[in-house]
């Protein structure tokens, strides 16, 4: 299926860790499967395609990404049911999405197929490592660095595509109190909120350390022009259900599309629920729940997939959410996506597909 004459070489580990791990303590993004894949773009092409033994990487000090940043990665998960089977979820749009960034970063992209082929390929080595508990998966972390040794200040012409693999257990246990932030942004018009770029994460760090100071989770994101209007939670897109009706910010350039927000709109629309994306602005929204109209708030994203919010901070003063019933929306959105996810639900929307570790076949995860 790779457009290139080259296939992909696996190199297996000689003794699995797996024994070693304890699942019942599992610390999310600490433990890492026996593989990782690993390619190299080199005079245009990609090349050197390989599962191996996961271990640590060389580089030149003067590696391009160590000094100008130019990385970018992916977040996904598969999912394993009482039935040993394995699935991804929607992984071509992670395939469009991580492309989408590179175009940004001026890095190359990837053919989807051989992104696809990458990840099934790891998956299929270490599927003993996909937990098959209730709430656990094997987080997927593809991404791409800049490994030209050079400082000056240009896009390289190397570049380094890996992917490694976590088994982790449930994201956030406790509802979240997050504060709508007023001074820091995470993104501006024109620059690289809309993609999944390394810095993103480094320039959100110091806002989001304060606002841990003031005893915040997290914080909510505004416009870096006029800190009007809600952008996103965090690193996941938020929502609200107000008159119940899901509300939640249009993605312009500075929000991340984010896949589980997509799903989570598909259904809400699927159930013939009311969606409006558009922008929300903080007053109306501090209005509402001064007025105790909002029902719901809730951060989404791979990692979490529903992170409720119990109290939003603005101004100096906290607003509580009302207490969280079985009924609710997101309760029942994250479990039927949780059930799509484990080839539960009838996957009315194609966004599953089954990996079979013993065959070369994965139905549908190829086209
Ligand atoms: C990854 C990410 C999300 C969520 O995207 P998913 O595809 O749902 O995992 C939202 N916001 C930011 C800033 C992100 O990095």
């Amino acid at each position: 299926m790779i457009s290139t004459e080259e296939t992909i070489k696996i190199v297996p580990i000689k003794k699995s860790r797996l024994d070693d791990v304890d699942f019942e303590n599992l610390p999310f993004g600490r433990v890492f499967s026996d593989h990782m894949f690993e390619m190299d773009y080199i005079d245009g092409q990609w090349t050197n395609m390989t599962v191996h033994p996961y271990k640590n990487l060389s580089l030149s000090p003067a590696s391009s990404v160590l000094h100008y940043g130019q990385a970018i990665f992916e977040g996904m998960k598969a999912y394993k049911n009482s039935d040993d089977e394995i699935f991804l979820f929607r992984a071509r749009d992670n395939a469009n999405r991580m492309n989408s960034s590179a175009r940004r970063l001026c890095m190359p992209e990837i053919p989807k197929e051989l992104f696809l082929e990458a990840l099934l390929s790891l998956v299929k080595i270490d599927s003993k490592w996909v937990p098959d508990i209730a709430g656990f998966s094997l987080y997927i972390r593809p991404f791409m660095i800049a490994t030209d040794s050079y400082i000056g200040v240009k896009a390289s012409e190397t570049y380094k595509f890996l992917i490694f693999t976590c088994p982790v257990g449930a994201y956030y246990a406790e509802p979240l109190k997050v504060k709508i932030e007023q001074f820091y942004s995470r993104a501006a018009e024109g620059g690289i909120g809309r993609t999944k770029a390394a810095g993103n994460y480094a320039a959100s760090l110091f806002p989001a350390m304060m606002a841990k100071k003031q005893g915040y989770h997290q914080l909510i994101w505004t416009d870096a022009k006029e800190h009007k209007y809600i952008e996103e939670s965090g690193t996941m897109n938020v929502m609200f259900v107000v008159d119940n009706i899901l509300y939640t910010p249009t993605t312009s350039g500075t929000i991340l599309p984010g896949i589980t927000r997509d799903s989570v709109l598909t259904i809400a629309k699927d159930w013939g629920m009311e969606v409006q994306e558009s922008s929300i602005h903080v007053e109306e929204l501090v209005t509402a729940l001064k007025e105790g109209r909002v029902q719901e708030a809730f951060g989404t994203g791979t990692a979490a997939t529903i992170a409720r919010i119990s109290t939003i901070g603005y101004n100096d003063k906290d607003y509580e959410l009302p207490p969280f019933s079985e009924n609710d929306f997101s309760i029942r959105v994250a479990e039927r996506l949780e059930d799509i996810k484990r080839g539960k639900a009838n996957d009315r929307f194609g966004w599953i597909c089954k990996i079979d570790p013993d065959s070369n076949i994965s139905i549908n995860c190829l086209n």
